[in-house]
């Protein structure tokens, strides 16, 4: 059997307090569910041609050669509140790997079994998460959202407890490093100026490399998480979790728990089952995007030689972020509206469109890709109170008439930045409910369509549809 991964695994030779070495906790009988093939290849894997032995790979059963796994320390803020000390609790980190093209990604196996940070958890995760997790990050890097990605799934074979007794099950993700805000705000908060300094050394090597110290990289953290949420809410994404333990340094989305795409536009949406007051609530996630890298700038005060000057400086950087924020916004606004000009009035022609849909029931998806088409009119269609729209149509028809852009460029560049396809949440769950009953067709289905989410075909058009009121999900879970 052939395994070779071309490992070079730069986190494991940080200090003894970034992590604990720790193998995967082997299942009894793994099973091959998924395997992105196109991403083993991008990233220069040599994989088994078996099945059962890729299965025994994706479990952790088989720890390939040059693998050097453990589990990460870090801490953070989880919905406001303090928590010293997280860490990976279900999840092993094989080591990272150095792609044809140069570029590094790490190799974590979530589900791999207990870990010294699991607190009461038992290291495992069902079958429900590691498929969501799979559509939904896959579903991203299609829409080309900085994500973390999905390089395989399995079952365990092995019952894990839940609400009930769920399949077992392993998701493997790989993600351009896992460093987090809240790794900065572990050592930070035990004063451990050392590791502080390692961790920004090795966080600038590997993401900013043209960064200049504690400064350099909250910039270049501040304008990669602008750049994300932005992205996030073009295509109505709320992450659902955005506490500092899940956020990257790196700017790519982690963590899938509980996050969803809206069906019909509102900015109050939240679909979490424990975001009970709506702080990460869609048009929330700006806010909790400044306040985090707030957190990520306290962290790195105590690098700064002149703590006094370090706050003027990182306050002023930290408050630059609502307008960072906003000029990305604002671009993807226009570009979803086909504006390839920028008029003063645009933005709030946006927000009009927005608040129409949030009063009319308007599907944010359909009524943007209706925009794209040939007819826009039919973007009334995706209004629950279609007579909301009209108005609106003739304004930016105005508009558009004031752009140089002629109409089949403008249409093939709406049909590239509004999606035909999202992951819908009925469609997510009711994939994870056929899987739970050993059906994997609508999972492959599901996630072989949103490979191609800004491509129309006449063979999806269910996955499309918003859900009608019977279907409708309305609540995500952690579910870990
Ligand atoms: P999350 O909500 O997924 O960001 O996880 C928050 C923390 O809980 C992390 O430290 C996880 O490693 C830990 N955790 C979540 N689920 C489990 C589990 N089943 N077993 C052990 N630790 C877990
Ligand atoms: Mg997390």
């Amino acid at each position: 059997m052939t395994i070779q991964f071309p490992f070079d695994n730069s986190y494991a030779r940080l200090p003894d307090r970034f992590f604990t070495r720790q193998a995967p906790v082997p299942v009894d009988a793994p099973k091959l569910i998924a395997l992105n093939r196109p991403l083993a290849e991008q990233l220069g894997l040599t994989l088994p041609e078996d099945e059962r032995d890729l299965a025994e790979l994706f479990a952790g059963n088989t720890v390939p050669e040059g693998a050097a796994p453990l589990a990460q320390v870090y801490a953070g803020h989880q919905f406001g509140g303090w928590s010293p000390q997280l860490g990976d609790g279900r999840a092993v980190m094989l080591g990272e790997v150095v792609a044809p093209d140069g570029r590094r990604f790490d190799i974590q196996l979530k589900g791999a079994g207990q870990t010294p940070y699991s607190r009461m958890g038992d290291g495992r995760a069902w079958l429900g998460p590691v498929l969501r997790e799979y559509i939904i990050s896959e579903a991203m890097a299609a829409l080309n959202i900085p994500t973390t990605r999905a390089l395989a799934a399995v079952e365990t074979g092995e019952i894990v407890l839940r609400e009930g007794r769920m399949p077992g099950a392993i998701f493997t993700r790989v993600a351009s490093s896992h460093i987090r805000v809240g790794t900065f705000q572990f050592f930070a908060a035990r004063q451990d100026t050392e590791a502080l300094q390692a961790l920004l050394d090795h966080t600038i090597a590997r993401h900013y490399p043209e960064a200049e110290g504690p400064g350099g990289l909250l910039d270049a953290a501040i304008g990669a998480q602008a750049h994300l949420i932005a992205q996030w809410m073009g295509v109505g994404f709320i992450h659902g979790v955005m506490n500092t333990d899940n956020m990257t340094l790196s700017g790519e989305t982690i963590d899938y728990g509980p996050c969803a795409f809206m069906d019909a536009y509102h900015p109050n949406m939240v679909f979490s089952s424990i975001d009970q007051f709506g702080r990460y609530a869609y048009a929330n996630q700006p806010q909790i995007g400044a306040w985090n890298l707030a957190q990520l700038a306290t962290a790195l005060l105590p690098l700064m030689p002149d703590r006094e000057a370090a706050i003027e400086d990182f306050t002023e950087a930290v408050n630059g972020f609502a307008a960072r924020f906003d000029a990305e916004w604002h671009a993807v606004l226009r570009a979803k509206l086909g504006l390839s000009t920028e008029e003063d009035d645009d933005v709030a022609l946006a927000f009009d469109l927005l608040d129409r849909m949030a009063q009319g029931g308007g599907d944010f998806t359909q009524t943007f890709r209706a925009l794209a088409s040939d007819d826009p009119t039919r973007a009334s269609e995706a209004f629950a109170a279609p007579a909301l729209l009209a108005p609106w149509l003739d304004a930016w028809q105005a508009r558009l008439a004031r752009d140089p852009q002629n109409a089949i460029e403008r249409k093939a560049a709406m049909q590239a930045v509004n999606p035909a396809l999202i992951p819908r949440n009925h469609r997510v769950e009711e994939a994870i409910q056929a899987a739970v009953t050993g059906d994997y067709a609508p999972f492959h289905r599901l996630t072989a369509a949103l490979a191609h989410p800004f491509t129309e075909s006449s063979d999806i058009g269910d996955l499309q549809h918003s859900p009608t009121e019977a279907q409708r999900v309305t609540q995500t879970f952690c579910g870990t």
